[in-house]
């Protein structure tokens, strides 16, 4: 059992190393991600954009067939006007001309406005696109070293992979499982260590003769408190 524990023990400093790993490299995937998420929101605002461009295009278009219409009843009624007799007639035709060169001028003043803004939203796009070229830039290259740093962490790891599946298979399977399900409910550690008569798992006194037959290493013994399995490390220095 002795030999066990002491296995145990270093089986849980290689667990709680990979943890480590394990955390490092999700921090650094997840900072993957944050880039990912910032080339997409650009990418999606110069899509809004370009949407937006194209409904003004759309309504520019709208307003110069209006525009279109309305200039040629304007020249028809003007010809018309030629061909009238009675001054009434005259009159009314005049009027309708002149609220249609009214209706024209307005048009065209909105034609204009709506150029305007195709202008200053063209030069928005560009503008973004500009940043997002920048953006991809900076995020290939901060990404590229995101995924050194990942094959760097997998690459350490190897060999602790390979001593710990040989640590797991010297040890009983149900010592195995038992060490596996504390830590899981333990934050990790099923292991600790017991000294001057506490467990420094949970920092409890221990009783007394329990901590003593911790001496003659036969059994497996857990902490009454916690339930970690409890190791004397200087103990296992020694031996
Ligand atoms: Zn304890």
């Amino acid at each position: 059992m002795r030999k066990n524990l002491k296995m145990l023990d270093e089986l849980q400093a290689i667990d709680l190393k990979l943890d480590g790993v394990k955390g490092e490299k999700e921090a650094f995937l997840q900072a993957m991600a944050v880039l990912e998420g910032n080339v997409a929101e650009a990418q999606s605002g110069i899509a809004e954009r370009n949407a937006e461009l194209a409904a003004l295009e759309e309504e520019k278009q709208g307003l110069e067939e209006t525009l279109a219409a309305e200039t040629e009843n304007i020249a028809r009624s003007e010809a018309r006007l030629k061909e009238i007799k009675t001054q009434k007639e005259y009159q009314a035709v005049s009027k309708e001309i002149a609220t249609a060169k009214k209706l024209k001028a307005e048009l065209e003043e909105q034609v204009l406005q709506k150029i305007s803004q195709f202008d200053e939203l063209k030069g928005e796009i560009a503008g973004r696109e500009e940043n997002l070229r920048a953006l991809e830039e900076n995020v290939d290259s901060q990404k590229a070293e995101l995924q050194a740093n990942i094959e760097r962490l997998e690459a350490d790891t190897v060999s602790d992979v390979t001593a710990r599946e040989a640590a797991v298979k010297s040890l009983p399977a149900s010592v195995i499982r038992r060490y596996s399900l504390l830590r899981e409910q333990r934050k990790g550690l099923a292991v600790v260590e017991a000294k001057d008569g506490y467990c420094l798992g949970c920092n409890m006194n221990l009783p007394p003769q329990l901590y003593n037959s911790l001496f003659r290493g036969d059994d497996l013994i857990t902490c009454p408190h916690c339930q970690r399995m409890l190791v004397l490390r200087q103990e296992a220095e020694k031996g």
